[in-house]
């Protein structure tokens, strides 16, 4: 038995500074997650988390020092950056505690949530689901992910982005509305994490449109940094 065509390549993301890849099970994300982004978007208040998931192979690796090249998605007018703090599991868990959710980190990434909110609002309006969106090809630029021995736990710091170097987001990791562990935590009474997967853990305020040709800049303090340029 054998099969019926060449199995699709395996997604994966690389390792900074190592030539380790880390191979991608599932890719969850966070909406509104922090203060003043759920404001621009009109929510306020403390929302359980909600998550949406796109698929491993949206991921546009991003390796060191060099420009991704993201094409501009079909269907749309209106895409959208979102700078996020993105977490690599390491471990197997169910309905972990927040006290022992920390232990699931094996790193941590920059990536871009990239979005159609044009469809998105479309759906959000028809109360109908997310995909079209947000779950669309090279829809997740990540940069290398830096394994959680080099960096430490990440619970504050600057979170930015830039387009043509004019600033469009700015926050601190800090003022996410669920913290990492308390995010892990609650994903995991939902699904089963295991290694592989990665957790875009929300953006900060200051989401806006790009264009053909423009060039996102974005970092996050003890993370790194990614550049991508639309296309
Ligand atoms: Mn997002």
């Amino acid at each position: 038995m054998g099969y019926v065509f060449a199995a699709p390549p395996q997604a994966v993301v690389p390792v900074s500074g190592s030539t380790d890849l880390f191979p991608v099970r599932r890719i969850y994300c966070v909406g509104r997650n922090y203060v003043e982004h759920a404001q621009e978007m009109g929510f306020c208040g403390r929302e359980p988390p909600f998550f949406f998931a796109k698929p491993a192979d949206a991921v546009l690796p991003v390796a060191e020092a060099t420009t991704g090249e993201l094409p501009y998605p079909p269907s749309t007018t209106d895409l959208h950056h979102e700078v996020e703090l993105v977490v690599a599991i390491g471990r197997r868990a169910v309905a972990v505690s927040v006290e022992d959710a920390a232990a699931l980190i094996w790193g941590y990434a920059i990536g871009l949530d990239m979005t159609r909110r044009d469809l998105q609002g479309e759906m959000k309006k028809q109360g109908r689901p997310w995909e079209v969106g947000k779950a669309f090809d090279f829809s997740a630029p990540i940069g290398p992910i830096r394994p959680v021995g080099q960096t430490g736990l990440i619970t504050r710091g600057r979170i930015w982005l830039q387009v043509n170097g004019a600033p469009r987001q700015e926050g601190d990791v800090g003022r996410m509305i669920w913290n990492v562990a308390e995010t892990i935590a609650h994903l995991s009474r939902y699904f089963a994490l295991a290694p592989g997967d990665l957790i875009f853990t929300g953006t900060p305020a200051g989401v806006g449109p790009v264009q053909r040709g423009d060039l996102m800049e974005a970092g996050i303090e003890g993370v790194g940094q990614i550049r991508v340029r639309v296309v």
